[in-house]
């Protein structure tokens, strides 16, 4: 049985960046205004995230690793209208199945954190009184430790810790009002760090640097019958780079669209030399009926209801933008 968990737990958890990404989302959902993230060997060995959020209730530490008894999905309907993005209740159960995972948590009425450690997600021992303030603190180890298949899947270290570096960035630069730090083990100095309160450009600015930071667009657009508004920062005209980065959120979840991401290729391919691509960063909110949400943790390619009369209306939005910089 552990083993066959074991190959699911795989199937969910790929790798350190979306073990991470289910970790921050816990952390949004506790409403924390700061998230501090460190790192070694590319997550493998070390992937830890501390919060000032809500923190987990004593009596809650027995059965957070355990699949769906946390879900906070009780019909299929809900899945449209959950507002927090965790709903699965499998994140952390799965992580417990290929990695060493301890948690320290203190809520605002304890008068102390608690440690708990878990394997297959049970409980290891029953959680410990220790110091820690407000908040939780997550510790994987050793990520797939015992699965060699997926720890043969990886990419090398530096590939990883990119591959986790882009979360960040894309979190920290949507979550503006949160702050974020990623760090190396042992390094003082941050891969990344943005104050709590930032704002949106001042973000991009940190994770992407200034070149793009001082040629953004501001788009926004409302249509009242798909129910859409968009918001955002995109390149201008002058602005042109090699690879084309597109930030997709879609009612606050990070997705990919290929469709968009073409679809914004071709409205710049007329305003800028051939070769060059944009840089967008686009916040959809859409009818959440409209919208297939990214239920499996490892699928982000999203699809939504009306998709040719949505990609017209962003396409409309950025192509007007665009127009009124090059007059
Ligand atoms: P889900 O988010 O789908 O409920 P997870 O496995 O991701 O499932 O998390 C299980 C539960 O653990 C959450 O529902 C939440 O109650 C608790 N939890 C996890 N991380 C945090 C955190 N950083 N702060 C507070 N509670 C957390
Ligand atoms: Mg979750």
């Amino acid at each position: 049985e552990t083993v066959v968990n074991r190959i699911a737990a795989g199937e969910i958890i790929h790798r350190p960046a979306n073990a991470l990404k289910e970790m921050i989302e816990n952390s949004m959902d506790a409403h924390a205004s700061t998230i501090q993230i460190t790192v070694k060997g590319g997550g493998m060995k070390l992937l830890q995230i501390q919060d000032n959020g809500t923190g987990i209730l004593k009596e809650n530490l027995e059965i957070v690793c355990e699949r769906f008894t946390t879900s906070k999905l009780e019909k299929f309907e809900d899945l449209s209208t959950i507002a927090t993005y965790g709903f699965r209740g499998e994140a952390l159960a799965s992580i417990s199945h290929v990695a060493h995972l301890t948690i320290v948590t203190k809520t605002v009425n304890e008068q102390c954190a608690y440690r708990a450690s878990y394997e297959d997600s049970k409980l290891k021992a029953l959680p410990k009184p220790c110091a820690g303030n407000q908040g939780t603190q997550i510790t994987v180890e050793d990520l797939f430790y015992n699965v060699s298949t997926r720890r043969k899947a990886l990419k090398s270290v530096a590939e990883e810790h990119n591959r986790i570096a882009d979360i960040v960035g894309r979190y920290a630069i949507h979550n503006s009002h949160v702050g974020f730090t990623l760090k190396k083990q042992g390094e003082s100095l941050a891969d990344i760090r943005t104050p709590p309160n930032s704002t949106v450009v001042d973000n991009i600015r940190t994770i992407y640097g200034n070149t793009i930071a001082r040629e953004l667009l501001e788009v926004d657009a409302v249509d009242e019958m798909l129910k859409l508004k968009l918001k955002g920062y995109i390149s201008n005209v002058n602005y042109s780079a090699k690879r084309h980065i597109m930030l997709l959120f879609i009612n606050h979840r990070l997705v990919e669209s290929t469709a968009l991401k073409k679809a914004m290729e071709q409205v710049y391919s007329i305003y800028i030399p051939k070769n060059n691509h944009p840089f967008l960063y686009l916040s959809l909110e859409l009818d959440p009926r409209n919208v297939d949400v990214n239920v499996h943790p490892t699928k982000h390619e999203v699809h939504f209801l009306h998709e040719d009369l949505v990609l017209e209306k962003i396409k409309s939005a950025v192509e007007s933008k665009l127009l009124g910089c090059n007059t």
